[in-house]
């Protein structure tokens, strides 16, 4: 066994220029998987991610790569240790989420790289997310090598694609070794050029090699862990970058963060599947799987070392902050031990999602769940659904306020059950403050009229217009607006690609607080707090709300056998209210469309094809919870 020189990169792009499949080119050209297209999207492993055409966890796989020519079988270089050769290099491609929700990924899977493809789309030029990547790339000082991709479209237009570059990015596409990669990722077109760019464009990682593998006395081991699953059959696995030194089967490991020791079991690479090596060196990428007994010991931006060396730890990962929550509960009650430990098994694995438990009189227990985004939340729970095997239950998502108390103590409330109401607030608080967002809109100038209008509707505040330079011959506009985070979690990518034709895309990022005529809005069902469906929202929308979800709510319960009052109250007074009269023939009214009804729409959310009702336990009314 012996080193071969190392490349470790990420592709970056913009949703759909071509990521997953110039990576199953790579793979292919490399050996790594067979060439007869089986194998189509192989990064994209979660089933989630491959219902949606999105990558969500990072992945990482190695490929062996001969830049002198075509090598032998892939398995073989394996079997004889990588044996080393000439022109033989050791390439780790470690793929990350394309979407802005999942920028901590990102952020984490670049931490552990030398370089990035940024590939463009040839017909559509540089787009939002490709600026995004890029920057975020720069900002860990990476290597970039552009690649226009799509060559074999009629409307690629690769020289304007290169002046964005340059206009946009900043890239010296004249300059030797930042030329611009033409290709084709579906037809294998030009995508030779790829690799050898990564061989002659960038560097090896740096770190200390070991010196003496078997008399233990080379540069300290470290390994930084950047990911880390659960697998039924083989326990905890950890996926790792050695930043120096080197491991082998049986050494005793430490990890930095809890102190705790291990033996290393086994480890080795992922070139797709998961392949045993002797060791991993410095400047490699793999898993390595100890004695952990539980998942929480397996922290993600830990590092690891040898237990008879005393090393500095590997630079981590920052926490993110939650952007958007939800409440979580169980369909069954008695399910919720089961639905807790299914969420805690996958958050472990997500460290961007905080959990909490929650309780509520209508739902039950439950947990309360923050997330980065709504794509973030929407993943995670089809994840659960899969990883549970029940329905569940989802509340619409909230955003966390912030309320500071005469006492001079601010609280963020994220669960509107805890949100004081009008009555509780007088008198103790002194301001509301709701999270703001920086959004970038862009589309084709024609939408620009709907686009504004439908921005003014959700308190947006415009900051910017401006019109970039695109590869097509349609002239687009891009607006940046400041918005509520609350006004943009409910139905706002709906009706902007409603309202676009699908056209326009939409960015944001956190833009801090700011001061907002705040109110819960309660409904009470004879007279009990329907708690789960508290809401919190700007003074002027109140009363349009509360009437159009009072009439709602008298429209899906079922009438019983007496009166029933359905009211709606910001705390200190009844704003809107219905009766539902005794019996009369039972109606099921569908929930469609509009602002609020998608709160109850989140909260019907069951299992399809099962026909069940849910009682929600307020009083003796019965409300059925099915679509
Ligand atoms: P990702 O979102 O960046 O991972 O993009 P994908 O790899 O999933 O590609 C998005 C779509 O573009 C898919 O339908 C691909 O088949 C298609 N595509 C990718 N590369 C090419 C290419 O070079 N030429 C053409 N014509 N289509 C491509
Ligand atoms: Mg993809």
């Amino acid at each position: 066994f012996d080193r071969l020189e190392t490349r470790t990169f990420s592709i970056i792009s913009h949703v759909d220029h071509g990521k997953s499949t110039l990576a199953d080119r790579l793979l292919e050209l490399t050996g790594t998987i067979p060439q007869d297209g089986s194998n189509q999207q192989v990064l994209d492993k979660l089933k989630v991610e491959r219902e949606r055409g999105i990558t969500v966890k990072s992945q990482a796989v190695t490929m062996v790569y001969d830049y002198d020519g075509p090598r032998d079988d892939f398995i073989s270089a394996f079997d004889d240790g990588f044996a080393p050769k000439p022109g033989r290099y050791l390439l780790n491609l470690i793929d990350c989420p394309g979407h802005v929700d999942f920028s901590y990924e990102v952020s984490r899977s670049l931490s552990a790289c030398q370089s990035a493809l940024l590939v463009v789309d040839a017909t559509q030029g540089v787009q939002a997310q490709s600026i995004t990547v890029f920057e975020l790339a720069k900002q860990k000082d990476l290597a970039i090598v552009p690649v226009l991709n799509k060559s074999d479209l009629p409307a690629a237009d690769p020289d304007r694609c290169a002046l964005q570059m340059e206009e946009i990015l900043g890239i010296d596409t004249t300059l030797p070794g930042q030329e611009p990669l033409l290709i084709s990722a579906k037809t294998g077109r030009g995508v030779d050029s790829v690799l050898r760019a990564l061989v002659e464009r960038t560097k090896p990682p740096p770190g200390v090699e070991d010196g003496k593998l078997e008399g233990r006395e080379g540069p300290g081991f470290r390994a930084l862990v950047f990911d880390s699953w659960y697998d039924q059959y083989k326990g905890v696995v950890s996926l790792v970058s050695i930043a120096d030194g080197a491991v082998k089967k049986g050494d005793r490991i430490t990890s930095c963060h809890t102190g705790k020791r291990y033996e290393v079991l086994s480890l080795g690479v992922n070139s797709p599947e998961m392949i045993p090596t002797d060791v991993l060196r410095k400047g490699q990428v793999g898993w390595i799987i100890a004695n952990m007994k539980d998942m929480s010991e397996a922290q993600i931006g830990d590092t690891f070392h040898l237990s008879s060396e005393k090393v500095e730890p590997l630079e981590g990962f920052a926490p993110t902050v939650p952007m958007v929550y939800a409440g979580i509960f169980p369909i069954e009650t008695t399910d919720f031990l089961k639905l807790e430990e299914a969420i805690q098994r996958l958050a472990l694995n997500d460290r961007s999602v905080t959990v909490q438990r929650e309780s509520s009189m209508a739902l039950g227990q439950g947990c309360r769940l923050g997330f980065l985004g709504l794509l973030h939340l929407d993943v995670f729970r089809q994840r659960l659904e899969d990883e549970y095997g029940h329905a569940i239950l989802v509340t619409a998502p909230s955003v966390p306020y912030k309320v500071t108390w005469r006492d001079g103590r601010e609280e963020i409330v994220s669960n509107p059950i805890h949100f004081p109401d009008d009555s509780e607030r007088k008198g103790k608080v002194t301001l509301l403050e709701e999270p703001m967002v920086r959004g970038v809109v862009r589309c084709p100038e024609e939408y620009t009229g709907e686009i504004m209008q439908l921005c003014a509707e959700h308190r947006g505040e415009q900051l910017d217009v401006s019109f970039p330079p695109t590869a097509s011959a349609i002239r687009s506009v891009q607006m940046t607006y400041r918005l509520p985070l609350s006004e943009i979690v409910t139905d706002f990518f709906d009706k902007l690609k409603s309202c676009s034709s699908g056209f326009a895309s939409f960015e944001y990022s956190e833009d801090g607080y700011q001061a907002s005529d705040l109110v819960k809005l309660i409904f009470l069902i004879s007279n009990t707090v329907l708690d789960s469906l508290s809401i919190i929202m700007h003074r002027s929308k109140v009363l349009y709300n509360a009437r159009a979800w009072t009439k709602k709510l008298k429209d899906i319960i079922p009438r019983q056998q007496f009166e029933v009052s359905i009211q709606a109250t910001t705390g200190s007074k009844v704003i809107a209210r219905e009766t539902l009269s005794a019996y009369r023939k039972d109606v099921t009214a569908g929930l469609y469309g509009g602002h609020y009804e998608r709160k109850l729409k989140h909260l019907n959310k069951q299992k399809e094809g099962k026909k069940r009702l849910k009682a929600l336990g307020v009083g003796r009314v019965q409300i059925p919870t099915e679509k």
